[in-house]
């Protein structure tokens, strides 16, 4: 028999459907790199490294208006129970993609023409909705590195298990969700800029799904605020 996610209104980790797990994040994690971040959804733990603006070789990769955004997500080989045979892999290049995507319209990248800004996502514990997670750590670090930007970019996981909508989703219910979408945003600009979904939802659901992740989204986006403001408010 299939084991139930949720029972008497409670997952599996205790929370309510529309809590999400303990988030914690911290800048300059990286000294080496213009700008670093870790972001912490529970037991999902990222670390975003940002390099750039800087000359991009070999120079026909270049674009004669615009800088290129590239970003890296790779999983640790120990950041899950059966080691992660380390490397590239089809998914972790489709998240690489994602992630620029998601990024790419909250930056100026029109003011660096040939230039490049890498950013190197390094997931050290993985426990569902690491792209999210990465999303966000790499958003901070852009902005860490001084990257001019138009807005934030914040995401979360909302999906569908037993019957309910829940929001950020662990690894467990992420593996047997009935439907789950990877979600990012420019909050202060209410444009989305990543929309995934895996599974079905009824056009209902769906529209409850993207009005609970816009909400969840806009309160993480407040906490990065307040991150980034406890470090430079007080810089001269
Ligand atoms: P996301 O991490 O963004 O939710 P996926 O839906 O592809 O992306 O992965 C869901 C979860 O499955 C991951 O967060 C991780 O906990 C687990 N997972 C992914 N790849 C592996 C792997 N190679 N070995 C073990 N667990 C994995």
């Amino acid at each position: 028999m299939k084991e139930k996610l949720i029972s008497d209104g409670k997952r599996i980790d205790g929370r309510k459907a529309e809590e999400f797990r303990p988030i914690e994040m911290k800048l300059d994690i990286v000294s080496r790199a213009n700008g670093s971040a870790s972001f912490r959804f529970g037991n999902s733990v990222v670390v975003a490294s940002v390099f750039g603006p800087r000359a991009l070789t070999p120079r026909h990769l270049q674009k004669p208006d615009s800088c290129v955004l590239r970003c890296r997500y790779n999983m640790a080989p120990f950041s899950v129970d059966d080691r992660k045979n380390p490397g590239p892999d089809r998914r972790s290049k489709e998240i690489s993609k994602v992630t620029r995507l998601a990024l790419e319209p909250a930056i100026f990248l029109e003011e660096f023409p040939k230039a490049t800004i890498d950013a190197y996502i390094e997931v050290l514990q993985a426990d569902g909705s690491t792209r999210v997670t990465g999303i966000n750590a790499t958003s901070l670090a852009l902005v860490d590195s001084g990257v001019p930007m138009k807005d934030l970019v914040t995401a979360c996981s909302v999906g569908k298990i037993d019957d309910t909508l829940i929001v950020d989703l662990n690894g467990k219910e992420d593996n047997n969700s009935e439907a789950d979408i990877a979600f990012a945003m420019m909050p202060s600009k209410d444009k989305i800029t990543l929309l995934q979904m895996d599974g079905l939802l009824t056009k209902q659901e769906f529209l409850t799904a993207i009005k609970m992740a816009k909400s969840y989204c806009k309160k993480i986006y407040e906490l990065q605020k307040k991150t980034l403001k406890e470090k430079y408010e007080n810089v001269d």
